[in-house]
């Protein structure tokens, strides 16, 4: 199978009034996004959403500008196109961390299409079904966290991850409290400030959610800030996650790895170099007996990869879903596959679902290639 082209769509998607609101918190234009298509010689393709970054329109022109390097190649050729990408990323490409998962996606799925088999078992399955966990936005007070948590945990899902809102260390550690107090000491809870901490309040933080019986304490400083990490994961007994930001997987996490800079490593689908991307980062960490939990992609289409990757690795625990659910449930025809919390994989090929097309099309404001 020959690639014969890439086609890359622009899209902002309709908001709600309450997804609107939340979007200068979440840290962007979440509901921009991209569509890539694979074609190739023989009449076959395949799309998948990426994100958009700061703009849906200059995202797409960047991704476009990749058709070139696809252009005759074997969909086979995984290894040898991402070797060539990473050589023109340093030749002055300098792309954005989240130009390459879409594509790499396409070429794995026109692969697992074409072999008649959903793409994690394709890849090689570790297991069929994995339990979920709801993460929230930012909100506002005790009592958002609580009612989301405690319908969360209704509705059966496997935990709740906090965004917290980050007023001081004391306020947020009230909030986690009002939480745990209200799901009970069993349900699982994990915390993501997404912080600039300083290490003493980074401590004192992990050490109120240790009392508290968190799971995880993740990103408490940027990923990059290695010495800090380093000493906080030392010093803590709560495990530290990190890494979903770091580009330049897996090179970059050599050394986080192998020196114990966090306990888990975190990588998605479509920031840290797709299907191929995540498998590397993956595999890297469990060669160190150490998780990779996988990091939400936020557009259901890339979740439902995420989801494969889930079933295809053996070092991740559950699968992320942001929430409120409702609010990024788009892109696919019949939605995540998700029943009580569990995830269970579609048995079909390829993807195992069908794009929405008619959002697509509804949402497109420019095609390229
Ligand atoms: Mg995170």
């Amino acid at each position: 199978m020959i690639v014969s082209g890439l086609e890359v769509r622009a899209c902002s998607a309709s908001r709600s009034a309450e997804a609107e609101a939340l979007r200068g918190q979440a840290g962007g234009a979440r509901h921009d996004f991209l569509v890539y298509t694979i074609r190739t010689e023989c009449g076959r393709s395949a799309s998948m959403f990426g994100f958009a970054g700061a703009s849906a329109r200059g995202s797409a022109h960047i991704a476009a500008s990749l058709a070139p390097l696809l252009k005759g190649r074997s969909v086979h050729d995984r290894e040898a196109l991402w070797r060539d990408f990473r050589q023109r990323d340093r030749m002055w490409g300098h792309f954005p961390v989240y130009v390459w998962g879409p594509i790499d996606t396409c070429l794995w799925l026109l692969a697992a299409d074409a072999a008649g088999l959903p793409l994690y078992r394709y890849i090689g399955a570790a297991r069929h079904a994995i339990p979920t966990y709801v993460s929230s936005m930012f909100l506002e007070t005790a009592d958002d966290y609580v009612a989301e948590a405690e319908a969360v945990r209704k509705q059966g899902f496997a935990a709740y991850k906090l965004h917290p809102p980050g007023r001081s260390v004391e306020a947020d550690l009230e909030i986690h409290a009002a939480v745990r107090k209200a799901v009970g000491d069993d349900f699982p809870l994990m915390s993501d400030p997404v912080a600039f901490m300083t290490l003493p309040d980074a401590l004192r933080y992990g050490r109120g959610l240790e009392r508290l019986g968190f799971k995880w304490f993740e990103e408490p400083m940027a990923d990059e800030n290695i010495p800090a990490l380093t000493e906080l994961t030392r010093q803590l007994d709560i495990p530290v996650v990190g890494t979903e930001t770091i580009a330049k997987h897996p090179y970059s996490l050599a050394d986080i790895v192998a020196r114990n800079v966090v306990d888990v490593i975190r990588a998605d689908v479509s920031w840290t170099g797709g299907v191929t991307g995540v498998l590397k980062s993956a595999h890297l960490a469990e060669a160190f007996a150490m998780n990779c939990e996988i990091h939400t992609a936020i557009f259901h289409p890339l979740e439902l990869v995420n989801l494969h990757l889930c079933a295809a690795i053996g070092n991740c625990t559950w699968f992320e879903l942001l929430g409120p659910v409702e609010d990024f449930d788009f892109g696919l025809k019949g939605g995540l596959p998700i029943e009580n919390g569990v995830a269970t994989l579609p048995d079909t090929p390829g993807l195992g679902r069908e794009l929405d097309w008619d959002l697509v099309d509804n949402s497109t404001l420019e095609v390229m290639g």
